[in-house]
């Protein structure tokens, strides 16, 4: 098996001496141990000791089409060999230039113009940088401000770590920014009381005041995942991005959707923007599921109205100077092409359509035990929030550690639980069968009642 050259002492001793994780307390540094991962399979993690657990969050809710394809390694192999790298300040590869091509064929609307980067926050941060020379190109260098929401994670660099709310990333990092604004997050257990409708205007009108506030020609983008996911899967009311897009296009704000979670299928769609939230976006981020996460690699995908603005006759002498050594990178497109391959062959998007209805059945089926107080679901993003007190829905450390508790219970019963707090969030590989979510289902019912 892969796993029977690895030595576990020996990666526990370096993984203590050596390594910083992104995700550290710091007291214990070098003190535990999290699981060891040997190697994975299909939807399972295989761990140091041989056990083979359910991968919940499929990785962090990337590894599509499951651990262990040959065509990816392939793929990559083949494309090592052939060209491991190229400038892509100055050459062009061929993967890239056929994988900008068949993501612009499954892009909603005119977006069709691609830029590859390394991972998510490279994305978003390239998105965003576009609206600023956007804005600089047309003349007005005034025109930057971001609005973004206050439970929305966008990443990890300084300004989209900037742009992403949860205030526990910002511990002792200096993030904050004049030029970004936060709204409410269209999660309805904030507005108690509220009928969806209600709720939804009541969204709209905050954002339209909040451009009124800092002046409309002043505000350059819209940023949102279509649902929030690291946020804890809030899904907003029907309806909503597309009445926001309409406030954007009413005020010339350039809508950006970060699809880095709800692309390459975890919605049952290539980009869930259109065919599952109604909107077509100005922008959209993707990375994670982009290679299944096999390999690195992020990009954005913009609309020709956009791109029209800013080249040709409209260029003004302007040059588009920001990238990466890794942008376009023939390796990692190679590999997002055998993706893509995969998706297509083994008809990943339609699967996902079949078996995400009966896992929002399975997720349901958990509402009435002790502690659950909501469940949401789309496509195959869903989880469970859990508080000691269903009935106040303030989150408390002991709601967390509760959450903590059942991740345990989970992670001993052989199912892998994204730990997010007081909220228990599956994501698993879009190859998963029904019998497979039945299973995963009932270990999240025992690690609840477990926990109780
Ligand atoms: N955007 C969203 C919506 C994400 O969920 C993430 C990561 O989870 C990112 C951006 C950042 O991506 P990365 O971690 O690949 O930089």
């Amino acid at each position: 098996t892969p796993g029977a050259q690895w030595n576990a002492g020996d990666t526990e001793a370096d993984a203590k001496s050596h390594l910083l994780s992104p995700s550290e307390e710091m007291a214990k540094l070098g003190q535990s141990m999290r699981p060891l991962i040997a190697y994975g399979e299909g939807i399972h993690v295989v761990d140091a000791h041989g056990r083979r657990i359910i991968d919940g969050p499929a990785g962090m809710w990337c590894t599509q089409i499951g651990y262990g394809r040959k065509e990816i390694a392939d793929a990559v192999s083949a494309q090592a060999l052939k060209l491991s790298y190229n400038s892509p300040w100055y050459t062009t590869n061929s993967p890239s230039a056929e994988l900008a091509r068949r993501i612009a064929e499954v892009t909603p609307g005119d977006l069709n113009r691609v830029f590859f980067t390394t991972g998510g926050s490279t994305a978003v941060d390239s998105a965003l940088r576009f609206t600023e020379f956007y804005n600089n190109v047309l003349g007005r260098p005034e025109k930057k401000h971001i609005i973004v929401r206050r439970e929305g994670y966008h990443g990890s660099t300084s300004l989209t770590a900037a742009c992403s709310g949860r205030s526990f990333n910002w511990q002792n990092f200096d993030i904050a920014s004049p030029r970004i604004t936060f709204i409410s997050s269209p999660n309805i257990r904030q507005a108690p009381g509220l009928s969806e409708a209600q709720f939804l205007d009541q969204l709209v009108r905050e954002f339209e005041d909040t451009i009124a506030k800092i002046g409309s020609d002043k505000v350059a983008a819209f940023l949102a995942e279509p649902l929030l996911a690291s946020g804890g899967v809030i899904i907003p009311p029907k309806g909503y991005h597309a009445r926001i897009k309409a406030v954007c296009e009413e005020h010339d704000i350039i809508y950006i959707s970060d699809e880095v979670v709800t692309a390459f299928g975890r919605c049952g769609e290539w980009f869930a923007s259109e065919k599952v939230f109604g909107v077509v976006p100005d922008i959209i981020t993707f990375a994670k599921g982009v290679t299944s996460g096999y390999v690195p690699l992020g990009g954005f995908a913009v609309s020709e109205r956009l791109i029209a603005k800013v080249s040709g006759e409209n260029a003004k002498g302007s040059y588009y100077s920001n990238g990466y050594t890794y942008s376009s990178h023939p390796v990692s497109c190679a590999a997002a092409l055998a993706n893509m391959d995969v998706i297509e062959k083994d008809g990943i998007l339609e699967h996902v359509r079949d078996v995400a209805v009966h896992f929002a059945e399975g997720l349901r089926s958990l509402k009435g035990l002790p502690h659950v107080a909501d469940i949401r679901v789309e496509g195959l993003v869903g989880c469970v929030e859990c508080l000691v007190d269903p009935s106040s829905p303030e989150v408390t450390d002991r709601d967390k550690k509760l959450g903590g508790r059942i991740d345990t219970h989970c992670f001993d019963l052989g199912l892998l639980v994204r730990p997010l707090g007081n909220i228990c969030v599956l994501s698993p590989p879009l190859i998963i069968t029904k019998a497979e979510i039945d299973q995963m289902i009932g270990i999240l019912r025992q690690g609840i009642l477990k926990a109780a």
